[in-house]
């Protein structure tokens, strides 16, 4: 039970990695609180935990409205006082050549991967200063170190990201709040299992530990850095990809 008592907030948990993040999480004794865009799938979710006899709630929330994140984050101080633990997860691609790529897409993109992370973190923030102790992680991308053709809205944003963890580690270290990011490579998820064989082959190819990542490969991560295993460790990004960027 590494994060027994920890109230912990996970933006986009309603599916995805962030679910997973959230059951791992659970499952070593946290409250977790399930937020997403979409209300009702969070909701599903937070069913399904509590019938597991796992301790969660949900809310809905819109990472890229301060007035959202506010509000959320105002219900949840008053039901448990406190937040140990963000994890900036939601995340969205609009791919495109940049050519082609229309403003509303790098728009999008860039509002809820990068600004959203900005929103949750500078308003959850707050309590954390004060109780001088969180533990904050945000979910890049090896996009963001590495650039991929046809993702520059994404990749810029990863990038942002990264740049964003370490300073936000630097502005608050001096009260015991710690900053990384995780960036993972492929991922098994509802896009990279509609994959065709061939396209599978060449990404399988490119992975030196010869298989896609899972959804659990990335929990496990974000569970060493969130417990206090990973006291000590601020401003990192820790890339999770089978060795497909060395
Ligand atoms: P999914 O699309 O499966 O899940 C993302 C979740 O975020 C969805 O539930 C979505 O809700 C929610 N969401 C979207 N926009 C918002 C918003 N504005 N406010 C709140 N919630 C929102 O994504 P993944 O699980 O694959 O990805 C999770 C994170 O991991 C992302 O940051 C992604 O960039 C990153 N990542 C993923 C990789 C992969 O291979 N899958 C690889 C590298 C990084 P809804 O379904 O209603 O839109």
């Amino acid at each position: 039970m590494r994060l027994k008592d920890q109230i912990v907030l996970i933006t986009g948990s309603a599916r995805g990695i962030g679910k997973e993040i959230a059951l791992t999480f659970a499952k070593e004794g946290a409250t977790v609180v399930i937020s997403d865009i979409n209300g009702e799938s969070a909701q599903e979710t937070c069913a399904e935990f509590i019938r597991m006899n796992l301790s969660a709630d949900s809310f809905s929330c819109d990472v890229t409205s301060m007035e959202s994140v506010k509000e959320m984050v105002d219900k949840i101080l008053d039901k448990y006082k406190r937040i140990d633990i963000l994890i900036n997860n939601a995340g969205i691609t609009r791919d495109n050549l940049l050519l082609r790529m229309r403003e509303c897409d790098w728009d999008a993109v860039v509002s809820t991967n990068l600004k959203g992370v900005f929103c949750c973190t500078k308003i959850i923030s707050k309590s954390m200063l004060k109780a001088r102790k969180g533990k904050i992680i945000n979910i890049a991308s090896i996009i963001g170190i590495v650039g991929n053709a046809g993702q520059a809205n994404y990749s810029a944003s990863k990038a942002g990201v990264i740049g964003f963890t370490k300073s936000i580690a630097k502005e608050f270290a001096s009260r015991g709040i710690t900053s990384n990011a995780v960036a993972p490579g492929y991922i098994q998820s509802e896009m990279t299992n509609k994959l065709n064989d061939k396209d599978r082959e060449k990404i399988l190819s490119s992975i030196p530990l010869n298989r896609i990542g899972t959804p659990k490969d990335v929990a496990h991560v974000c569970l060493f850095l969130a417990s206090s295993g990973g006291d000590y460790i601020t401003g990192q990004t820790i890339v999770v990809d089978g060795g497909m960027a060395i």
